[in-house]
């Protein structure tokens, strides 16, 4: 459960690093693909402008060239020559002959449309009075300046071209006959400007919009495989037994990880609960035959052993001694209770294992006189256990006990220690009953027992190997058995030593 907090914890920190860099990293895009735009339209105008204001002056030229040809000063008379041909269609080829044939013009003033949209023609005699113009107009003209087109700007925005250029007779470069005004309005490039101001607001909010929904994408696809999830925490929050799984899948990054580590552990909950279903039923199992045993000797009491000297004292003597077995079978549960808890978590303490054999071989030589113990010891003093003393201790009592209840004929235990690079191995062999193959499978079990009565007769509960195992393993070690029936066994355990 842990291990998985801190894999959502993880996964979380990730999940949102991704998250912020697709934002940023979207955000950016959206940025650039501004940046470009805008520096785009601001080329654009540039060049449109410059295009204007090309365009004016051609036309403007044009219009001077065909003027000068007059060769003398223009009027409100002689420039009607000029103008009066221009709007009439059809009557062009007759107009062009007229003019050749009169003043031998190249061209006629219509030829070049003046009438164009966003363009005012004004035409002025050499005292600026103004004798023609294709509309009315306010744009101001100054005779001085005629040396470069000018800018009009109305609040600051520019609004118009201007420009005012002198006529010089064609016969004469240095007689002034007249002035031509040319004013750009900029209808078409405003017209222009609004449409692509317009389609780049268009194209910016598709693209925002599409790298928006893009990001939704991708964190939505972030967020399904962990809201599988808690969908399947919440499912077995409800149901514990139920079978849901998450999808593992192949690539192995965090999320996958997490299903792994989520199945692992609803798996390993699930084999607890059924462990512990089964516990208990054991237990039950176990305590009814010596509760059963009490009870009867209780109602045989009671009925007719109280005055009966011999049923009496039978009743009171196997009762204690059921009673006994009860208390040390609810000791030994207890036991591998917290054997069990302490799964995982076992303390770092260590604990000098010669010194412990010794002094427990001592211990079994003075409790069981008729029995002959050999040690023996192959290793450098120190050897230190990765193990807590009290601990190994237990495991050594379990296991000679064992070999002291299950010997026969031949009252003889051998003990050894020896190490190896990370680990010591303890060994202790017994030349007793021994245990069938079948037996060999099970009797870790907890409550197992090859012969019931011979085992119950000698105390035995079953769960002595169950305990000895569970804290073998619990430190890291293992415990291995070799046993033929009716020659001996030999227990081997590995004890892993301390770094
Ligand atoms: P018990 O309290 O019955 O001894 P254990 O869990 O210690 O329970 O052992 C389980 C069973 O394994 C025993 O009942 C016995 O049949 C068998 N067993 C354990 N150790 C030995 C041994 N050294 N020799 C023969 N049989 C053994």
């Amino acid at each position: 459960m842990k291990i998985l907090k801190e894999k959502i914890r993880e996964l979380k920190t990730n999940h949102s690093i991704r998250l912020t860099w697709g934002l940023i990293s979207g955000g950016a895009f959206f940025l650039m693909y501004l940046f470009f735009t805008l520096l785009l339209i601001y080329n654009f105008k540039k060049w449109t402008l410059h295009n204007e204001k090309e365009e004016l002056v051609e036309l403007q030229v044009q219009i001077v060239n065909n003027l000068k040809q007059e060769g003398r000063q223009l009027d409100t008379q002689n420039i009607q020559k000029y103008i009066n041909a221009t709007p009439e269609l059809g009557s062009e080829e007759k107009a062009t002959e007229n003019n050749h044939m009169d003043k031998g013009l190249s061209y006629p003033l219509k030829n070049i449309s003046m009438y164009r949209q966003g363009y005012i023609v004004s035409i002025y005699n050499v005292e600026m009075q103004e004798i023609f113009s294709t509309q009315p107009h306010q744009y101001a003209v100054d005779r001085y300046r005629t040396d470069e087109v000018r800018e009009v700007y109305e609040n600051r925005k520019l609004t118009a071209f201007n420009d005012l250029m002198p006529v010089y007779s064609i016969f004469d470069e240095k007689e002034l006959i007249g002035y031509v005004q040319v004013v750009n309005t900029l209808d078409r490039y405003e017209e222009m400007i609004t449409h692509i101001h317009l389609l780049a607001l268009i194209l910016s909010t598709i693209v925002l919009l599409v790298s928006f929904g893009a990001g939704l994408l991708l964190s939505n696809s972030f967020m399904r495989p962990i809201n599988r999830l808690i969908s399947a925490m919440k499912e077995i929050q409800r149901n514990p037994e139920s079978d849901i799984r998450l999808y593992e899948g192949k690539q192995a990054n965090e999320i996958e990880k997490l299903a792994m580590t989520y199945n692992d552990m609803v798996d390993l909950m699930q084999r607890n609960i059924e462990n512990q279903q089964q516990f208990v039923e054991d237990v039950s199992h176990e305590l009814r035959t010596p509760i059963s045993v009490v009870e009867g000797y209780l109602n045989m009491l009671n009925r007719w052993g109280k005055e009966d000297p011999n049923i009496l004292e039978e009743s009171i003597t196997v009762s204690l001694q059921e009673i006994h077995r009860i208390k040390s079978m609810v000791q030994e549960m207890l036991s591998l209770s917290r054997a069990e808890q302490m799964m995982g978590r076992f303390t770092n303490d260590t604990t000098s294992l010669i010194e412990v054999v010794r002094q427990t071989h001592a211990n079994f030589e003075m409790l069981y006189p008729d029995f002959l113990f050999t040690l023996d010891i192959d290793a450098k003093e120190p050897v230190i256990g990765q193990i807590s003393q009290g601990h190994f201790e237990q495991i050594l009592i379990i296991l000679l006990e064992n070999a002291v209840k299950y010997s026969k004929d031949r009252l003889e235990i051998h003990i050894s220690l020896s190490t190896e690079i990370h680990y010591a191995t303890l060994v202790i062999q017994d030349f007793g009953i021994g245990i069938g193959e079948k037996d060999l499978l099970n009797i870790f079990n907890r409550f197992y027992r090859v012969d019931k009565a011979r085992s119950r007769a000698s105390g035995g509960t079953g769960l002595g190997l169950p305990i000895a195992k569970q804290l073998i393993e619990g430190y890291g070690g293992t415990i291995q058995v070799d046993s033929v029936v009716d020659y001996g066994t030999i227990f081997r355990i590995r004890i892993p030593l301390a770094k």
